[in-house]
């Protein structure tokens, strides 16, 4: 697949608008070609995070940040079927309530981070606070600014203490949105979805995109790289997910800890 074409490059100019969301990055055309791979994929995440949670030493932070319908939580549920339970942990951020507003936006996100041996994936982050606040002008543009160089700054203090960080743009096309949020009013299984404000943020899709633009131009780098995920179709995208968080975790060259035991003097009797 053709993942490298799907980073941001850090420091280079972004346009999204050649970032199709029908595109395949090199995914088999076929539905059923890409379900098999993808549970071939999840079986190697599954053995890399075993060694990860035995390792005890490295963290891992995955943040996942789409519009309304883009597919956060499918991605979620569809990518991490087969991991251990036990050491990994799906946070989601919602508009700021009670002590979490008497603090600066950054001191919920960091007491959420990853411990040692541990993959925490947000569903939705920090990154509102340059998204949603800065189009609905709760901040102006010099404020946002400063709040991309603090965030390069804290990710980047991140990885500098062991946090692997990556990032997903789940980047639908506002027709798909159109098509999931009828299916949202349609299906009673999925009216619990439904939140109007969904289609306030709509009404602003070009905003959202520049400010989209923007937070991942400034903010993608090679401690926290940004991929744009094309995701108008399920299948498609958590199948890129998943071949680029595979690829990260391979690259930590996880071993399982070498015990200091000497194994000849145990006989289980
Ligand atoms: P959902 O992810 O659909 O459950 O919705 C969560 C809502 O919380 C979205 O409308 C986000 O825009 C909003 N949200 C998340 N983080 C923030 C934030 N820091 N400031 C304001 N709104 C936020
Ligand atoms: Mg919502």
């Amino acid at each position: 697949m053709h993942l490298a074409k799907l980073l941001v490059q850090p420091g280079s100019k972004l346009d999204l608008s050649v970032h199709d969301p029908r595109d395949l990055a090199g995914a088999p055309p076929d539905k059923p070609t890409r379900l098999r791979k993808l549970s071939e994929i999840s079986a190697e995440i599954e053995a890399l995070q075993d060694k990860l949670y035995a390792g005890q030493r490295h963290k891992v932070l995955i943040v996942l940040q789409g519009m309304d319908t883009a597919g956060k939580d499918g991605t979620i549920r569809h990518v991490f079927s087969a991991v251990n339970p036990l050491a990994v942990r799906a946070k989601g951020f919602r508009a700021p309530a009670g002590e979490e507003i008497s603090y600066d936006y950054l001191w919920r996100v960091h007491r959420q981070v990853p411990r040692r041996g541990e993959i925490v994936i947000f569903n939705r982050s920090h990154y509102e606070d340059v998204l949603v606040v800065r189009v609905n002008g709760l901040i102006d543009a010099s404020e946002c600014a400063r709040r991309l160089r603090q965030i390069r700054e804290f990710e980047r203090m991140l990885a500098e203490t062991g946090t692997t960080i990556v990032k997903f743009f789940l980047n639908i096309s506002r027709e798909e949105q159109g098509r999931r949020l009828q299916n949202r009013i349609d299906d009673p299984a999925k009216q619990w979805k439904f939140d109007p404000t969904d289609l306030e943020a709509r009404s602003h899709w070009n905003d959202y995109m520049d400010a989209y633009t923007t937070a991942l131009a400034e903010t993608s780098a090679s401690w926290a790289p940004w991929y744009v995920i094309p995701s108008d179709s399920k299948s498609t995208r958590n199948l890129l997910v998943s071949a680029v968080l595979r690829d990260q975790l391979s690259a930590l060259h996880l071993e399982y800890p070498q015990s200091k035991l000497d194994f000849k003097f145990f006989r289980i009797e």
